[in-house]
């Protein structure tokens, strides 16, 4: 493998089809020290395709532990207002958010859950303001995974660290189609087999879904006026670009008021620098009445107490069981891909776009519609080869949609 090579690929891939730069946008990057030669490769790029500015966030994980470790208490329960000022302000200036993602899976693990909590509210409540113009679209964003050493190791045990790093890089390159001689018009083929399900699913304007797999019986109806989304994503500009390298997700909303049964997630959820594994769930109207977890459970009651959205669902997206991702018959330990590997459904939050009324509707109106709110959104995966997804519609009809987690339409 040419990592140099690969390298330009993934950055001509992630300006050109992730954000899809135009000449005098503005990129704001968010990165930490392995994301450095990636970042320099778009940086060159970027400004020959017009980009006026690039501003670096950096951050460090070393940085972000030593906090958590030895900051004062009072440190979790303030967020300097300037930082969320900064980043609205970037928004209003044609800047477009590009994520350069080189996660450690458990970096917090030994870190007190109670610091990890107050922290996350605390920034979602005061990113909640910037955190719009990404869930309304209104910037273009893109957030692009790269390995590190020790996300590498947590993917590959088995392996030194250097052949851990090349295997990710190696796997990253095959489920992104940078492998491909032309990654760019690979992604507008697999984006045109995207639409064509979405179009599908919306042509049939489903009542409700039907999720059968073990530990899972659920009923999860949608809003009136739901719209399914897959592939790109449109700018106020009608730009489009792709908020997720990978993507292999087809995702409406759930109705918030109107998901019934029991539901067991497929695989561990990596969040906040922990693992939470084992999750099962039961919906009563919408919303979580009784769960568990064979680890991490404190964790996930944190995430469920968050607000009162927090404990209904906001996105149902499915994933064929035979996508690239699951083929490669990898934990991944990252969202950005395990969820592109299977089926899944959020806590919290849901998008605008999955609502033809989506970006006009007053907050109650969005309630009304069953369009649910809070301010955190995490997806956790609930496919898998023994998973069945059926549509209804209003004359109650019965469309099997995913039979054994593979596509039957
Ligand atoms: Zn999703
Ligand atoms: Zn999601």
């Amino acid at each position: 493998m040419d990592l140099q090579q690969n390298l330009r690929k993934y950055a001509e891939l992630i300006l050109k089809v992730g954000l899809n730069i135009q000449p005098g946008d503005n990129i704001l990057l968010r990165l930490d020290e392995h994301g450095l030669p990636l970042a320099r490769e778009i940086a060159r790029q970027a400004y020959a395709l017009g980009v006026h500015q690039i501003y670096p966030v950096f951050s460090d994980d070393a940085l972000t532990l030593a906090r958590f470790e030895l900051a004062p208490d009072a440190a979790f329960d303030e967020y300097p207002a300037f930082f969320t000022d900064f980043t609205e302000g970037a928004y209003l200036s044609n800047f477009h958010l590009l994520s350069l993602s080189a996660t450690n899976p458990e970096l917090l693990k030994e870190v007190d859950p109670g610091r990890i909590s107050r922290w996350q509210k605390v920034t979602s409540i005061a990113g909640e303001r910037v955190m719009k113009y990404v869930m309304e679209n209104r910037v273009k964003w893109s957030i692009a995974a790269l390995p590190s050493p020790a996300w590498a190791k947590a993917v590959f045990p088995q392996l030194g660290e250097q052949a851990a790093m090349e295997r990710l890089w190696a796997s990253i390159f095959h489920v992104t189609r940078v492998d491909q001689d032309d990654p760019v018009a690979a992604w507008t083929a697999h984006e045109q087999q995207l639409r064509a399900h979405e179009e599908l699913l919306n042509g049939y304007a489903f009542d409700k879904l039907l999720f059968e797999g073990p530990g899972t019986d659920l009923e999860v109806y949608l809003p009136e006026g739901h719209r399914w989304m897959g592939g790109s994503s449109v700018s106020p500009k009608g730009e489009r670009f792709m908020p997720n390298i990978p993507t292999e997700e087809v995702f409406t909303m759930p109705h918030a008021y109107r998901v019934n049964g029991t539901l067991a997630a497929t695989m561990p959820l990596s969040t906040r620098g922990r693992l939470i594994e084992g999750m099962r769930f039961t919906f009563r109207d919408g919303a979580v009445v009784d769960y568990a977890a064979t680890a991490g459970q404190e964790i996930l009651k944190d995430i469920l107490e968050t607000d009162e959205g927090a404990r209904r669902l906001g996105e149902v997206a499915l994933v064929a069981h035979d996508s690239p991702i699951s083929q490669t018959g990898l934990l991944f330990k990252n969202t950005l891909f395990d969820e592109n590997a299977s089926c899944h459904v959020a806590l919290g939050s849901a998008y605008a776009e999955n609502h033809v009324r989506g970006k006009e509707m007053s907050p109650d109106e969005k309630k009304q519609a069953g369009m649910n709110h809070s301010i955190t959104h995490v997806d956790f995966m609930v496919g898998g080869p023994s998973l069945n997804v059926t549509g209804v519609q209003k004359d109650g009809s019965r469309v099997p949609l995913l039979v054994n987690g593979r596509w039957v339409i």
